[in-house]
């Protein structure tokens, strides 16, 4: 027996090249080998007779090599091995290409299993490469194979033989971080089972047991997780506020507040001023006005003699809110400064400094705000906007800072309603139900790149009118290790102001250009001195310049609804009617179920259910969006039962004993999630 963090390197056949390649995957111990779960499964059960095989029929059949195999030379770079295997029902015909070793492997005289697609030629029954084995020990024939998410240099059959081992070694150190009476309480099976069931399910049955107890204890543990984190915010003593007059804000303000924004305010000052730090989420579609939102509570902060912090996803987004509120606080007297990646380090260290000292008292920035050398006198509030990766963790990141601060999040990034209780565990939400008056309409199309003069026409004469464009581009994520999105981004750019629009300004906007190049093309083109942005995603979140009223998309089918939804909003913030042009080619249903509900809708939630209903809400997660764990197992579209179910069990069990002192390996399990999360800091 191995213990779970036994490193890999002993298993069979993992050597130093492949330890690398299976910690791309995030397995470097016993403990994460097995936590990687199949993302699919192929059901190779069906047995057949060699007469009962249909045409086109995936299957297997189990059959005695006839006569030895033979290998044939077809012509250079063309091996093919044949042979012809028997049952009492009659011949099959195998063929392999290009596997020599093959003739050796198979044995006259011999029964295999094998497992391939059935072709019929005439009379002749044939498989091409079927997948084989003896009967003795069956792992990829007549069951259900787990199919493991992939990377370079590693196979399935590796990764099946690895987990087999693996899971065999470990299966006696497997402790259960389910307590025994919940475990039956909830009809939920033994962890053994379910690890050997997730991976090598001897029925489907078995399978959806094994699932669903992993769904079970994921939830189980989230729910747990953020009760801890309330109950830790219940605590603590806030920054202390008191009533302030807000009128010289909302006179400096060059317009009034909506009713849903004054709401929300309202709700924000009241939580400020109670017993415990606020932690609210202030959730509005793109253009809704969260910014002022945000500048209010600040302001309030202020007045009450704290510092606070408004972080941005992005440097550009950083950047603009500096500008957009640097003059407003000026007018108020507030002191305001933006921390950036690229500032010298004399002047960074000024900064800091002045910080520390209390000299400043909005700073403005990226995540680096909450990081370790950043220092403030009297941090009393943290608007993070645009929620990207501010969850519990970075809450926890704050605590081991010593500060409690308030939390207001701002997201524009709708979340259904069914999603919202889990997420929002340790959250209080207003909602900007309301846009600003004078709004104009977005029209949207969905088109075949065919119509491309057509659509460069359109945007030409935009131009001409005075408005501006931005044309998208789909791009690898910012961290991602392909080089070509660069230079998607600036062929395309130099290929539109050469060829297309040779009288026009068009620039290239790229999440690989240097922080200070992005903020200077994104100035320009707020001031109008560039007509179009050719540019990736890094305009998703939050950027606002009124004036540009074309949004064109290329591909769209690479995004997602939510993400489409961004980008829309980034037109119809001025007084002119805009336009969102979404290109694609891609004829499945489901792309086009998408283009077509963009189509019909500007209002974000109703889009996001949709996104839910035909993608599922691995994005959600997946992309780490709300700074939650990604959930590994739970699918919550068709989990909500479920979600019920734990949550109460996590309720129940923390009314018994709050501080979970009996039951250790929960709450090892809860120090790990939050350890996992550390990196999403960055
Ligand atoms: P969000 O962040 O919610 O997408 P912003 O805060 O960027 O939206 O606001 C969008 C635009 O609306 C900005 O140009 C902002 O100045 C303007 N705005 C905000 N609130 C109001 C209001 N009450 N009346 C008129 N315009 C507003
Ligand atoms: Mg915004």
């Amino acid at each position: 027996m191995r213990e779970l963090d036994a490193d890999v390197r002993y298993l069979r056949g993992v050597g130093e090249q492949r330890a690398r390649a299976l910690a791309k995957l995030g397995i470097t111990d016993l403990k994460s080998l097995i936590s990687c779960f199949p993302r699919a499964y192929d059901d190779r059960t069906a047995m057949r007779t060699i007469a009962s095989l249909e045409a086109g029929e995936t299957a297997c059949v189990r059959a005695m090599v006839a006569q030895p195999p033979t290998l044939h030379r077809v012509r250079r770079g063309l091996e093919l091995v044949k042979v012809r295997v028997v049952d009492a029902t009659g011949s099959l015909y195998l063929t392999f290409f290009n596997q020599a070793y093959i003739r050796d492997a198979l044995h006259h005289g011999e029964t295999y299993t094998f497992y391939g697609k059935a072709e019929i030629n005439g009379t002749q029954r044939q498989m091409a490469n079927p997948v084989f084995e003896r009967e003795d020990a069956a792992q990829v024939t007549g069951r259900i194979v787990p199919i493991y998410p992939l990377t370079a240099g590693l196979g399935q059959s590796f990764l099946l033989r690895t987990v087999r081992q693996g899971l065999d070694d470990c299966m006696g150190a497997l402790t259960d971080p389910l307590p025994d009476e919940l475990r039956q309480a909830h009809n939920l099976c033994h962890i053994g089972f379910a690890y050997e069931n997730i991976h090598f399910p001897d029925s489907f049955e078995s399978l959806s047991i094994a699932r669903r107890r992993f769904v079970f204890e994921e939830l189980f543990i989230l729910s747990l997780a953020l009760r801890l984190v309330r109950a830790h915010r219940a605590e603590v003593t806030p920054p202390r506020c008191g009533a302030v007059d807000m009128s010289p804000f909302y006179a400096a303000l060059p317009f009034s507040l909506t009713g849903a924004q004054s709401r929300c305010v309202e709700e924000i000052l009241r939580d400020m001023c109670a017993a415990r730090p606020m932690n609210r989420l202030c959730q509005g579609d793109v253009g809704s006005g969260k910014t002022m939102v945000a500048a209010a509570a600040i302001y309030f902060a202020v007045r009450n003699g704290h510092q606070a912090a408004l972080m941005a996803p992005t440097e550009i987004l950083a950047a603009q809110h500096h500008t957009s509120l640097a003059p407003l606080f000026d007018t108020l007297g507030i002191r305001c400064a933006l921390l950036t990646g690229s500032m010298r380090a004399p002047q960074k260290r000024k900064l800091l400094a002045d910080l520390a000292a209390g000299e400043i008292d909005v700073l403005i920035g990226t995540h680096a705000l909450i990081s370790e050398q950043v220092s403030y006198r009297a941090l009393g509030l943290v608007v993070t906007d645009e929620q990207h990766r501010f969850g519990v963790q970075q809450r926890a990141a704050l605590w081991q800072k010593g500060a409690h601060p308030h939390i207001l999040v701002m997201s524009a990034t709708p979340i259904p309603r069914t999603l919202a209780l889990i997420i929002y565990g340790d959250l209080d939400v207003s909602v900007l139900d309301e846009l600003p008056p004078g709004r104009q309409s977005i029209s949207t199309y969905a088109v075949p790149t065919s119509y491309r003069p057509r659509i460069y026409a359109f945007l030409k004469k935009q131009i001409k009118d005075g408005r501006q464009g931005y044309i998208i581009c789909p791009m690898v994520e910012e961290n991602d290790e392909l080089p070509d999105e660069r230079k998607a981004v600036t062929a395309y750019a130099e290929q539109l102001s050469g060829e297309v629009f040779p009288d026009l300004h068009v620039a290239a906007l790229h999440g690989r250009m240097k922080s200070a190049e992005k903020e200077r093309i994104m100035r320009a083109f707020a001031g109008g001195e560039i007509d179009i942005l050719v540019s990736t995603t890094v305009v998703e979140v939050g950027v606002d310049v009124p004036n540009a009223t074309v949004i064109l998309i290329e591909n769209a089918e690479r995004f997602g609804l939510s993400q489409l939804h961004q980008l829309r909003g980034r037109v119809g913030r001025g007084q002119h009617s805009s336009h969102c042009i979404l290109v694609s080619d891609n004829d499945s249903p489901e792309c086009r179920a998408r283009l077509e509900a963009m189509c019909k809708t500007r209002d974000g939630f109703k889009l996001a259910e949709e996104d839910l209903r035909l993608r599922g809400p691995g994005d959600f997660f997946g992309a780490r969006q709300h700074g939650l764990p990604a959930l590994k197992v739970a699918d919550l579209s068709c989990d909500m039962q479920l979600l019920t179910e734990a949550t109460r069990a996590a309720e129940d069990i923390l009314a018994r004993d709050a501080a979970l002192s009996k039951y250790d390996t929960l709450r090892t399990r809860i120090a790990e999630l939050f350890a996992a999360q550390q990196g999403a800091l960055n």
